[in-house]
């Protein structure tokens, strides 16, 4: 019998089913579609820890981009991209150098390493950027990765560590045995498991809704433009101090904020958009248009680059903003790693890696309290006071 299924073919099942397959155990992938044609192919690929205010997802985050780092490191087939290329958030005048700087300081204090500049070092980083900016702050732990890539070498891998992957088997419950999970049906027949691990991505609510704890996971939408190749005119992933505004919301309305970086093929990717409005993939031109004039108010030579193309994807949205990392809290032998938002290239090998120790009862890497499912249960929902 297989030991584990994994629900779902994206780069948080890849990096389950490729830590599961290291610890000697038999995976099996479940993917509706093809391997890594939902949300993790629409993303920039960014690993970000300057994005994260010191807490629980910044403890994960730095764990999961060491496990990056020594991912680049193993054994390889294809290149997965990854850059060591750096962050910078940009300084507007006044007050708001104040705010950087503080938030540089608080970062020191979580172990982050934040360099604070001033104009000169900012243009000296980015040349390219129009004039007026006061400064910023650089982050030379961020870092960049091709996240299709990415999430192929790490089936692949588990696929050589004895690992099966079915890609267009869909699953429609799990079969449960004297109160455990036995396995799961599928549009093909029931798969038996010990452990059915969920990594649905932004589909978890609705797929879970009937026989596990109901997960507040929905869609929240976004739009990156890519142009054609150029020379190494955007060295560093650059944004705004909005954008972490906009990460954070809870507001369901869209919201537009900038973010320009290069990569190692020359593409640069401009981002990013949010906007809760189910799975609904009607193209908005005015999205692309807003974004667009925001990049090129900050780097005025992308006004005569070409865009070759956009694309869009759903981030799973949890409420809170947290991902959904542990146990079931009410039937046994089911896990959930979903609602990852906008961070799950990042956090996937960490995720992947947790989701193992919690399955082989080893000690955690991470305190975990936060990420817990049973925040969601029943017993926790009448906790909350009204
Ligand atoms: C525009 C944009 C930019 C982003 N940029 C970044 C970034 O720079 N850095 C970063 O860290 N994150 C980024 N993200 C977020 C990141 O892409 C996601 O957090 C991540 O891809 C989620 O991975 P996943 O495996 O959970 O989801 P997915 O990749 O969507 O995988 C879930 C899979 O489950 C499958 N599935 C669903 N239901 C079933 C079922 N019933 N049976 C079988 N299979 C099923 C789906 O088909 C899907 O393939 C971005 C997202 C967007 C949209």
């Amino acid at each position: 019998m297989t030991d584990v299924v994994i629900i779902g073919g994206g780069i948080i099942g890849a990096a389950t089913a490729y830590q599961l397959s290291l610890a000697g155990l038999r995976v099996h992938v479940l993917e509706r579609g093809a391997p890594v044609s939902g949300t993790s192919s629409r993303g920039e690929g960014n690993i970000l820890v300057s994005d994260k205010p010191p807490g629980p997802e910044l403890e994960l985050q730095k764990f999961s981009s060491r496990l990056w780092a020594e991912f680049d490191e193993s054994d390889h087939e294809l290149d997965i991209e990854l850059e060591e290329k750096g962050g910078v958030l940009l300084g507007v005048a006044g007050n708001a150098m104040t705010a950087l700087h503080g938030y540089a300081e608080a970062h020191e204090a979580a172990g982050v390493h934040a360099e604070r500049m001033d104009a000169a070092a900012l243009y000296e980083r980015e040349p390219n950027l129009a004039p007026g900016y006061p400064g910023g702050l650089f982050y030379p732990g961020d870092l960049q990765v091709m996240p299709v890539v990415a999430a192929f070498e790490m089936l692949r891998i588990a696929r050589r560590n004895g690992a099966t992957i079915s890609p267009y088997t869909e699953v429609r419950g799990v079969k449960v045995d004297k109160g455990v999970v036995a396995g799961v049906e599928t549009d093909n027949g029931t798969v038996p498991a010990r452990v059915v691990v969920n990594c649905s991505g932004a589909w978890a609510g609705p797929l879970t809704s009937s026989w596990a704890t109901p997960l507040p996971v929905e869609p929240r939408r976004g739009y990156v433009l890519v142009t054609s190749a150029l020379p190494h005119v955007v060295r560093h992933k650059v944004y705004s101090a909005e954008y972490m505004d906009n990460v954070s919301s809870s507001d369901a309305g869209l919201q537009a904020s900038l973010v320009v970086e290069g990569t190692k093929s020359g593409t640069v990717l401009i981002g990013a958009s949010r906007e809760r409005i189910g799975f609904d993939d009607r193209p908005r031109a005015e999205i692309v248009q807003r974004l667009a004039s925001q990049a090129i108010a900050v780097y005025p030579f992308l006004a005569d680059v070409r865009l070759i193309r956009y694309y869009q994807g759903f981030r799973p949205y949890a409420t809170g903003h947290l991902p959904i990392i542990g146990p079931d809290p009410e039937l046994g032998g089911l896990f959930h790693a979903v609602g990852h938002e906008g961070v799950g290239i990042g956090l996937a090998p960490a995720t992947g890696r947790i989701i193992t120790e919690m399955i082989l009862d080893l000690p955690l890497s991470v305190d975990m309290k936060a990420f817990a499912p049973s925040r969601f249960s029943e017993e926790s929902r009448h906790d909350v006071p009204v």
